[in-house]
């Protein structure tokens, strides 16, 4: 099957690339020109493991290649795909579809036969009814369908999520377009892979009320560790206390300094706005976010407080830039709000992360000074921030780290030391959902 996917970002990259290995024939569009030719030349725009390898082999077989060239490459496509950006639109919250209208628009200039044009970014209730309007405005005599196949790969283990998915979701109205999709999800519906077919809206209902879900079960997890530390119990047998408990489940009940990324943040706002335009409150989201805003500033409280005095040019190291570990993904990381609360109380920031440096520097103020090693970003500061669980930290040697430090405050927020184990080590240890020992 000949597939198109436009827009080659975490989404579309990875889909192309898989579809590829599940043996469609795949061309990844983007408009930006240098990511095509970096991609040409097997230079990858992101830090997705396994994804290079991938992306690699699939280029070797023939059955991938990418191209900035939309009119040309859509020309055989029997399906074409679209997964550019829906971030918030400035000022007011709503998904910004500008990227959705534009390739529609171009979609339609330059169809000649029937195509299945199946939408994967994330957007609101409508926007399938609206590429088909979008479409018949500028081109009536073409023969088309629309569907919504929305996407719920997580970034850092995003091929095994794709290959090996929960359930796929198919807003498909029409039976021509069902029988295309069938065909392309068969090595996966082989696999035992559920598939839930549906109406377009249902599609895009499914995908905001999924990732607001887990928002608000984060949100939920991070108010119950707060009350935790105050009460004397421990997050984590709380947790598995719940999360044995099968309506419940064990996954995402773990405290952290509030939920980031591309998805959770941008989501759950659009979610409120889609309500509030039709007229449905949407007050359990309104309060997850609210309570996520709230715990980023919870964990600036707890380094202020515990270090008394910032204004002293204390000297703060973050482990852990990126929203999660094993990407390169800074849209919407804690980092972002934290590091820049403390700069403005007089902290000298210094930063460390794996993947996240490169991206990192774009959106975190000039005066973070940015290090490759690790222990060097450590050495003379007064206090550790883990901010996020790269495998990397887990392996530090926590003696060392020690005796580099000027002060020896640690602040995990990740909880992925043993308290006890650091306490021993002479560290002054604050982690979340658990009484300090100070
Ligand atoms: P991204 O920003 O990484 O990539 C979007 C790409 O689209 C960019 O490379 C951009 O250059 C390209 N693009 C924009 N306009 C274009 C045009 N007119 N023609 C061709 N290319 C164009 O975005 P992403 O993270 O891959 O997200 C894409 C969609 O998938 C969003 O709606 C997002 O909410 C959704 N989603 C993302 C994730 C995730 O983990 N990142 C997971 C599930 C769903």
């Amino acid at each position: 099957m000949n597939l198109v996917v436009v827009g080659s970002g975490y989404v579309g990259l990875v889909s192309g690339a898989c579809f590829a290995e599940l043996g469609s024939s795949v061309i990844c569009v983007d408009s930006d020109k240098e990511k095509v030719r970096n991609l040409k030349n097997m230079i990858m725009p992101i830090y997705e493991p396994g994804l290079e390898e991938l992306v690699n082999k699939n280029v070797s077989s023939g059955n991938l290649k990418f191209s900035d060239n939309l009119q040309k490459s859509i020309q055989n496509a029997d399906i074409i795909f679209i997964a550019v950006g829906t971030p918030s639109r400035p000022g007011d919250g709503h998904a910004d579809l500008r990227y959705v209208h534009q390739v529609s628009r171009e979609i339609s200039e330059n169809i000649s036969k029937y195509v299945l044009i199946v939408n994967k970014s994330t957007a609101p209730v409508g926007t399938v009814k609206q590429i088909s309007r979008i479409i018949k405005e500028t081109n009536k005599e073409i023969n088309f369908d629309v569907a919504s196949n929305p996407e719920f790969l997580r970034e850092g283990s995003a091929i095994d999520d794709f290959m090996n998915p929960d359930r796929i979701i198919l807003g498909v109205e029409s039976e021509r377009a069902s029988k295309l999709l069938d065909e392309l999800y068969k090595p996966l519906s082989d696999n035992d892979v559920p598939i839930i077919y549906t109406n377009h809206e249902s599609a895009e209902v499914i995908k905001y009320a999924s990732n607001a879900f887990l928002a608000t079960k984060i949100s939920f997890i991070n108010e119950i560790s707060n009350l935790c530390e105050k009460v004397g119990a421990d997050i984590k047998s709380v947790s598995k206390g719940m999360g044995l408990d099968p309506r419940i489940g064990d996954q995402f009940l773990k405290p952290g300094p509030g939920y980031g990324g591309s998805c959770f943040p941008k989501d759950t706002n659009a979610l409120v706005k889609i309500c509030q335009e039709n007229g449905v409150s949407s007050r359990v989201v309104q309060a997850a976010i609210e309570a996520n805003s709230a715990q980023k500033s919870f964990m600036v409280n707890k380094i202020r407080t515990t270090l008394n005095d910032l204004n002293d040019k204390k000297k703060i190291t973050f482990l852990g830039l990126t929203f999660k570990p094993d990407t390169d993904d800074m849209r919407d990381s804690a980092s972002l709000s934290i590091i820049p609360t403390l700069i403005d109380n007089g902290v000298d920031i210094r930063a460390h992360d794996p993947q996240g440096l490169k991206e990192a520097k774009l959106y975190l103020p000039k005066t973070v000074k940015f290090y490759e090693d690790v222990y060097e970003s450590i050495h003379g500061s007064d206090a550790i921030v883990i901010l996020t669980e790269w495998q990397e930290y887990y392996e530090l040697d926590m003696q060392k780290v020690l005796s580099l430090m000027h002060s020896n405050y640690l602040f995990d927020f990740r909880n992925i030391f043993n308290q006890n184990q650091m306490i021993e080590y002479g560290f002054k240890y604050f982690s979340l959902g658990r009484k300090w020992k100070f």
